[in-house]
């Protein structure tokens, strides 16, 4: 299809922040990648080129906040001969994903923390000169104390592990390196000049931070690394650069911190104990989003003696899910040489078996993150019935989670599982759709750009069969078509 100004009308256009369609008859003019106008009458085509929708719905382009393209991980107990294979199909699994994305109407993800910032780069640039289809990709730049959870200090163990779960072991000092530490006893200033740096010298738009340290390979956030005075710096500097800031948190002490910091978006949720109600206000009040990666509690929350979800009522339903889904999950995430990884994973971590390849003792992991179905899902139900509805945002943490970055359905679904449970003030279509939309492009501040459809606003389209705003499972299925940049990327419906 040629560019120039293009009108796109038939369609019955979403208006997400309203959870309604906009009056029939309704346009859309594109013209050089933007909307340039919505008009609520069918023009008389005096304008030049034209597509009609033939009655679909057209949402805005679709978010994933938070995954990490390059940790290919059907599993965390993959045996040596899965290992290999991993290995062996990486790039062409990874290629898969970001197809399966744009399918499915993920116009923007973003790398929650890439080791190498050149491979996302090398992978944006192809996707951007037409050489494989994908969505834009955003990546993170990690600032933090050296020993830090994500920037421990290279022993031979770590490199090994490291290796093992398919990460590299760049230097810190690699300007390509997306981990970019200072002392761990440094004064503010420090951090300040490491945000400098990451935005400087390595190209950062996204500034992650994580405080703490971890207990071994559990994930367990250990003791606090990062000062409150560096994570004000940093949050602030990063204000004054005009950055995004991200944190991964998992306790309520973290969430406390970040806030009190302003960091704009808070990446899982806390686990540990409930969020006050002064929690919430505080959160608000700062202008904080939030995004749960609730998928997380698809894969790691086993209701197993000891475990801290044990005999937790939701574990019942979640349990249900995974029955009814988990092949529909590993079909459509994976390589069909894959997608065996991910099922019998799950079924080993399902009976509390859980070593990698063999013989490394992974079910802390587990242990931990159990709680996501029960105290990180309390949370998020918290944070949605205290006013946050427009703070959470929808990432799904593929990598840790054993899905692909294309995987934006189980996390509604995840969403869903949790927010349903009060029957008066139950989870709709228009939720899912608003949180895939218009609240995760608030969580990567680019919400005067995208988001929704509006004049101005870049024209990223997903038209779907169905509707999406009765039928939650529209919403990240297959699209008929869509416009990318105001472009025809994926058309199955016959519009080019
Ligand atoms: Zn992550």
């Amino acid at each position: 299809m040629n560019d120039g100004p293009l009108r796109i009308m038939g369609g019955r256009f979403v208006d997400v922040e309203a959870g309604r369609f906009y009056p029939d008859g309704t346009s859309l003019l594109v013209d050089s990648g933007r909307i340039r106008s919505m008009l609520d009458h069918r023009p008389d085509g005096r304008e030049g080129r034209a597509v009609d929708l033939g009655g679909r719905a057209v949402v805005p382009g679709l978010f994933n906040t938070h995954s990490h393209i390059h940790l290919v991980a059907p599993s965390l107990m993959l045996g040596w001969g899965e290992w290999l294979q991993v290995n062996r199909l990486r790039q062409r699994q990874i290629e898969k994903a970001l197809r399966d994305c744009l399918d499915r109407g993920i116009t923007i993800i973003q790398d929650g923390l890439p080791d190498e910032l050149s491979l996302n780069r090398k992978l944006a640039s192809r996707i951007e000169e037409g050489r494989i289809p994908g969505p834009r990709i955003h990546q993170t730049v990690h600032v933090t104390p050296l020993g830090g959870a994500f920037a421990p200090r290279r022993t031979l163990r770590g490199r090994v592990m490291r290796r093992m779960m398919c990460l590299s072991n760049i230097d810190y000092e690699d300007i390509d390196s997306g981990v970019l530490v200072f002392p761990p006893d440094a004064p503010a200033q420090a951090a300040r000049d490491a945000v400098d740096r990451a935005v400087d010298e390595r190209g950062a738009t996204v500034i992650k931070f994580y405080d703490q340290r971890e207990r071994g390979v559990s994930y367990k956030p250990g003791a606090r690394i990062m000062t409150q005075a560096q994570l004000d710096a940093a949050a602030d500097q990063a204000r004054v650069r005009g950055v995004n800031t991200l944190i991964h948190h998992l306790t309520v002490e973290s969430f406390r911190r970040a806030v009190r910091a302003g960091v704009h978006s808070l990446i899982h949720v806390p686990l540990d104990a409930p969020l006050t109600e002064r929690d919430i206000e505080a959160f608000m009040e700062a202008g904080c989003t939030i995004e749960p990666t609730l998928t997380l509690a698809y894969f790691y929350s086993w209701d197993l003696e000891g475990h801290a979800c044990h005999g937790h009522p939701r574990m019942r339903a979640l349990d249900e899910a995974r029955r009814r889904t988990r092949q529909d999950v590993a079909r459509d995430s994976w390589l069909p040489e894959l997608a065996g990884a991910m099922t019998r994973g799950m079924e080993q971590a399902g009976r509390g078996r859980m070593r990698m390849t063999t013989f490394i003792e992974m079910s802390q992991v587990f242990r931990y993150f159990s709680a996501y179905a029960s105290q990180g899902m309390d949370n998020v139900r918290l944070l949605w019935s205290h006013g946050a509805r427009d703070r959470i945002a929808c990432g799904n943490d593929a990598g840790p989670a054993w899905c692909s970055q294309a995987s934006i359905p189980l996390e509604l679904d995840m969403f869903a599982l949790c927010l349903n449970e009060d029957a008066d003030d139950a989870f709709t279509p228009a939720d899912a759709l608003r949180i895939a939309t218009i609240n995760s492009a608030r969580a990567m501040g680019l919400e005067e750009s995208f988001g929704t459809l509006e004049e101005g606003k870049v024209a990223d389209l997903v038209v779907l069969d169905g509707n999406p705003l009765e039928d939650m499972s529209v919403t990240g299925s297959r699209a008929a078509a869509v416009f990318k940049n105001g472009r025809l990327e994926v058309d199955r419906c016959g519009l080019g």
